[in-house]
């Protein structure tokens, strides 16, 4: 595996791929790998012939100075995770090869921009816009992969791929979990034994509101999965809702949907977790 922390080398590796007629595959993450990421790597190399994994911690996507200052970090172990799973070329810029520039943000994102995530973490979704742009300028890959852990990241950066009519196939891949059901994140490394078993009631209700969703009216939902964090402070429910899993708009009634989304965001102490479940098909 070659490593590049240059912009250059990275480009130069990937321009002799491509010339060879390569196909290029991208994964970015923020480093602190898991086996959710190695499942998005491990369908990248499946894919295609030459695959990258970007390691940046974004700055511009963090609107809480310390949730960037404990973001967990650990290149080492990561590049010999990236190395284990055949990664090809493993990218770890530093913030001047990013951003050698300031970059206005580029896109309105519209709803995306505003629900959900957006509505609690301003700037968020403009700093991820900003980041996936660059780095897909930089390393020009055929697809990209994304986590529909992050739901409505997904969304953002389809609606940034069409928005700027750029030539990227964006493919979703599902939740890696444990045994138990919580969704493996960077940030679980931050939780305690007992508040990893509290962190259950994320997927746990989840699943509760897909068992419901067929017999009861979306507004009763939310209510009932409202109700069972009633007066729990670990979680700390931020919000739960179920929304169109294209606009990302409320849904008031199951029928005239084709997909439909629970997302759920809450504390375990300092540390925001994020879950999603496809309700419907
Ligand atoms: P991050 O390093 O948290 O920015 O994540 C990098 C990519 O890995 C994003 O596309 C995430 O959605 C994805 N990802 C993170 N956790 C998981 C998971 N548990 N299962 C699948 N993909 C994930």
């Amino acid at each position: 595996m070659r490593v590049c922390k240059t912009a250059a080398d990275m480009q130069s590796i990937v321009h002799q791929e491509r010339q060879k007629g390569k196909k290029i595959g991208f994964v970015p993450t923020m480093g602190a790998l898991h086996e959710g990421h190695i499942s998005l790597l491990t369908r990248c190399l499946d894919e295609n012939d030459f695959s990258i994994c970007s390691i940046f911690v974004n700055p511009k996507q963090f609107n809480n100075a310390s949730d960037l200052t404990n973001y967990p970090r650990s290149i080492s172990a990561d590049l010999a995770l990236l190395e284990k799973a055949d990664c090809d070329l493993a990218f770890c810029p530093d913030y001047s090869e990013v951003y050698p520039h300031e970059m206005p943000t580029p896109i309105d994102l519209g709803l995306l921009g505003q629900c959900l995530e957006s509505a609690y973490r301003p700037g968020h979704f403009e700093g991820v816009a900003v980041v996936v742009k660059r780095l897909f300028e930089l390393t020009n890959p055929h697809c990209a992969y994304f986590g529909l852990k992050d739901f409505q990241q997904f969304a953002v950066v389809k609606r940034l791929v069409s928005l700027l009519k750029m030539d990227i196939e964006v493919i979703g891949c599902p939740t890696v979990r444990t045994a138990q059901g919580l969704a493996l994140s960077s940030r679980n490394m931050l939780l305690s034994e007992s508040e990893k078993t509290s962190a259950l009631a994320l997927y746990d209700c989840l699943v509760y509101a897909r068992s419901l969703v067929r017999e009861t009216s979306m507004n009763k939902i939310k209510q009932k999965v409202v109700d069972r964090f009633k007066n729990s402070t670990d979680p700390r429910l931020e919000y739960f809702e179920i929304v169109d899993g294209e606009t990302l708009e409320p849904v008031i009634s199951a029928e005239a949907h084709s997909q439909i989304v629970a997302l759920i965001a809450a504390y375990l102490g300092k540390v925001r977790l994020i879950d999603n479940l496809i309700l419907i098909p």
